[in-house]
């Protein structure tokens, strides 16, 4: 009788003790242990691999977060956004860290994709189901020497879903088949509360509307979605080949190569979306360089035909190459190598028309000549790109993206060659004012210093987009600077819970580690 009393009692010592451990345990240790133990990594700035993890793509905006969760497992996003939010502590979603702004990191937690990387195809239905991890490096080498495209990137390194949700199109392809986000026919969305939701046209189709051009780093966090790729069978060749044109002119008087230019687009190209153009602008000094990649999606025999009237004009191009490329060549052949050393600054102008007072801001844009600061203009033709008018894009009647970049190596130079790409988009905005021609930014060229961003990115999307926020994420979970906030929150709900003083501890354990 006493041994069993003793043992009665002892027992309930015992799981109360265990009780007392768990509940004392630290629920962001379980976090972890429970992600690594799943295949996952936890990387903190001491970790050999930490460095590589946390940059981003631009210099400029760098920050070290104090923590990235890097899950292997979709249940361990789920479990990373039921213990966070719980906690209230704030996160960002990383995926392709190609954001120009910069909002895929913070100096507090990171919830990183890098490590979801399912990827599989179905040839029947001619879609693709990708992990959030993917990037489109890892689509166009599985799509290579097939006859299919995707609408992803010219950038290999670029995340497939942080693209995607911007609206997303391809300078070569998205005239013909559209933008990302037209292709896409579901998501999967973990929300801030650890549940999964799918969203397509017909499950939750006003989160679908909005997942469709309405930003990365809102509403929830992708775990993976589904789009279609396209065969491309109108040039009449291998793989999925097409006729890539390389045309580029070198001090001549840039102003009439581009005005013929831009008549050959009001003339033939308008009415022909097998034609694409990405062409780069850039002016230095007494010198000047215009270099177009041009895409023709159909058979090179109507090449001469198409494109002759237009090149035999003066000025004649310095250099004329014609190349037959896969989507895979074409991303090695401009792949921008990740990540790059430099600082940039890139904005957007979305335009309906280049009219003569546009044209001669944008051959004004040069640096000053003691500085060292490079800077160029793209302009990305988009005249009637095949798109779905029901998304959250906003801007299915522009035909241009034009987008001033500079870069530059020196952090004493940040302020200058910030304000002086500003200075110029706001000179191109105002010279664009009489005929209405610039009618917003694109917003997968997130710019921090954009006055009315709310308007420039979203048009009359706004409201919309702001209940949908409301309905999804009621309490702002999903926060960044530039985030849409739900109606009747306060911007500052949360706050990293006395994390300040580890904040400046561990930025300077990162300043005398690095250097
Ligand atoms: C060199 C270069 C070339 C580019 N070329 C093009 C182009 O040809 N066409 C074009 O349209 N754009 C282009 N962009 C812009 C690019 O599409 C955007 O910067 C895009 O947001 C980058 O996505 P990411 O995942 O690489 O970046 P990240 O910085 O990791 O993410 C971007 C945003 O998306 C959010 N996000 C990332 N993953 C998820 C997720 N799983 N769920 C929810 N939110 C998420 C992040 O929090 C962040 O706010 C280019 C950018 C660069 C730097």
């Amino acid at each position: 009788m006493m041994d069993s009393f003793i043992h009665f009692y002892s027992t309930i010592i015992f799981l109360s003790v265990l009780v007392l451990i768990n509940t004392q345990s630290d629920p962001l240790s379980t976090l972890e242990s429970t992600i690594i133990s799943h295949g996952g990594q936890v990387l903190r700035i001491t970790d050999p691999q930490y460095k590589a993890a946390a940059t981003l793509h631009n210099r400029a905006i760098q920050t070290w977060p104090e923590l990235i969760l890097r899950p292997a497992t979709h249940d361990d996003v789920l479990l990373a956004l039921l213990t966070l939010s719980s906690l209230r502590i704030p996160i960002r979603i990383m995926g392709g860290r190609h954001s120009y702004g910069g909002y895929c990191s913070h100096q507090g937690i990171v919830l990183d994709s890098a490590l979801l990387k399912d990827l599989k195809i179905d040839w029947e239905t001619e879609t693709i189901t990708m992990d959030a991890g993917i990037i489109w490096d890892d689509v166009y080498r599985v799509l290579n020497g097939t006859e299919y495209v995707i609408m992803g990137g010219l950038c290999p390194t670029v995340g497939v879903v942080g693209f995607t949700l911007g609206g997303g199109y391809n300078a070569m392809y998205s005239r013909s088949y559209g933008f990302a986000s037209d292709n896409v026919l579901k998501f999967k969305v973990a929300l801030y509360n650890g549940s999964v939701v799918t969203a397509s046209s017909e499950i939750n189709p006003d989160l679908y509307w909005a997942l469709r051009g309405g930003g990365g780093g809102n509403f929830g966090y992708v775990l993976q979605m589904t789009q279609k790729i396209h065969r491309i069978n109108e040039t009449h060749m291998p793989n999925g080949q097409f006729t890539f044109l390389n045309i580029t002119w070198i001090n001549v008087d840039i102003k009439i190569a581009l005005n013929n230019w831009l008549a050959f687009l009001k003339e033939v190209a308008d009415n022909d979306i097998r034609i694409s153009f990405n062409v780069i602008v850039a002016v230095n000094g007494e010198s000047n360089f215009l270099m177009m990649y041009c895409s023709f999606n159909g058979p090179s025999i109507e090449i001469d035909t198409v494109f002759n009237p237009w090149l035999l004009k003066d000025p004649k191009p310095t250099f004329n190459s014609m190349f037959n490329y896969t989507q895979n060549d074409i991303s090695r052949v401009l792949a921008i190598p990740f990540p790059v050393v430099n600082r940039e600054h890139v904005l957007s102008a979305m335009a309906i028309n280049i009219t003569e007072a546009m044209l001669d801001i944008i051959l004004d844009f040069q640096p000053n000549s003691t500085a060292d600061v490079g800077s160029w203009t793209e302009l990305i033709y988009l005249h009637s790109a095949t798109k779905d008018k029901n998304t959250a894009y906003a801007f299915p009647d522009i035909s241009f993206d034009i987008a001033p970049g500079v870069s530059w190596r020196n952090p004493d130079n940040d302020p200058y060659a910030i304000d002086m790409s500003e200075k110029f988009l706001q000179k191109l905005i105002d010279a664009a004012a009489p005929t209405k021609s610039i009618v917003g930014a694109y917003l997968n060229y997130i710019d921090p210093y954009l006055p009315n961003w709310q308007t420039m990115y979203y048009r009359h999307h706004w409201d919309r987009l702001r209940e949908i926020q409301t309905k999804w994420d009621p309490t702002w979970y999903f926060r960044f600077p530039q985030g849409i906030p739900p109606y009747n929150q306060q911007s500052n709900a949360y706050k990293l819970p006395n994390k300040n003083s580890m904040v400046i501890i561990s930025s300077f354990i990162m300043l005398v580690w690095f250097y």
